[in-house]
């Protein structure tokens, strides 16, 4: 198959979170999960925005002022500093420089890295709405597909396996765009990812397979733009523990021909324990992996579903 992602998957992130001293009080905001795990499977590409522009370090706090549609970047003590200008330069610059990247960590809250909820201060100096900081938004503007996550919200275990899946799903799409898409390709993709989308919705997954149905209705590269962005507006949603059951049920299936009667009733007991919540996802999962290592199927050894990222990176241990 083509579309096996790259060896290392670069990731951009906010460099405050990379233990870089770049905030403007001189100090960092180290995440042990992005340093110490995502480091060893990730190429992590580090943007501090305002550095960039020339604040220096230490520096002026800034925060976001007016609409919070278009929102100013601004000094809290020198309101006559506005640095919106510069900021949404740079953050239009890297946009256009970064292709290669599938994924972006932003520091939350933050007037230039925040991705939403960012305070907007009114005249009179008080917090009355939310938006998006300047150098997050022009990235993910020239980006919609990019999938994007703050840190904070990485230690929800959901989120947190949802942004990687997301980052692996893209990585596979980009290596397909780029190794030149054919029709047959598009198909194949759409195949493997078959049980990874039902995870998400059964709806999505017919819907999705409705656009590759007939591929000459318009240019195939019309096709994959609608394609994708289905695809990457479904999985940005975590997939529920129902959903699961129902694939893992469906995996079952290819089994049951090959399962002893106590192996098959094991399994089932194992899916439903899952389903009650009384074991994590990793757990009929790993046995499905088991099973199927015994009794391989060709179909299923090309579902993404049940290697969607690295072991290592337990991000099932707490589905
Ligand atoms: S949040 Fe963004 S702008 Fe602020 S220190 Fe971190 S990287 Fe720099």
């Amino acid at each position: 198959m083509n579309e096996s992602p790259p060896e290392k998957i670069t990731i951009g992130v906010s460099a405050c979170l990379l233990g870089r001293e770049v905030r403007f009080d001189g100090g960092h905001k180290r995440s042990r999960f992005i340093t110490d795990t995502l480091a060893g499977h990730f190429e992590l590409l580090a943007f501090c925005p305002e550095v960039a522009i020339g604040m220096g370090t230490p520096r002026q706090p800034i925060r976001l002022t007016g609409d919070a549609q278009s929102p100013e970047a601004v000094g809290v003590k020198t309101p006559e500093l506005n640095v919106t200008q510069p900021l949404r330069a740079y953050g239009e610059k890297i946009a256009g420089d970064i292709h290669g990247l599938c994924g972006f960590i932003f520091k939350k809250d933050s007037p230039s890295c925040g991705v939403a909820r960012v305070k907007v201060y009114n005249a009179a100096g008080m917090p009355e709405r939310v938006g998006t900081g300047l150098f997050a938004s022009e990235i993910m503007n020239a980006h919609p597909l990019l999938p994007v996550e703050e840190e904070g919200r990485l230690n929800d275990a959901d989120l947190r396996e949802n942004f990687i899946t997301r980052v692996y799903v893209y990585a596979r799409w980009k290596e397909l765009i780029d190794s030149g898409i054919s029709k047959s390709g598009l198909i194949k993709f759409h195949t493997r990812h078959k049980y990874l989308v039902m995870s998400h919705s059964n709806e999505r997954y017919r819907e999705l397979g409705q656009m590759l149905s007939d591929l000459t209705r318009a240019s195939l590269a019309d096709i994959a733009d609608c394609y994708i962005t289905t695809l990457m507006q479904t999985l940005s949603v975590p997939a529920m523990r129902k959903r699961h059951t129902n694939v893992l049920q469906h995996l079952l299936g290819y089994l049951k021909n090959n399962l002893d009667s106590a192996s098959r009733a094991d399994l089932n007991e194992t899916i439903d324990e899952y389903r009650r919540g009384d074991f994590p996802l990793v757990v009929p999962i790993r046995l499905l992996q088991h099973h199927f290592s015994r009794h391989p199927h060709p179909y299923i050894k090309e579902q993404v579903y049940l290697s969607p990222h690295p072991q290592a990176l337990q991000l099932r241990n707490n589905l």
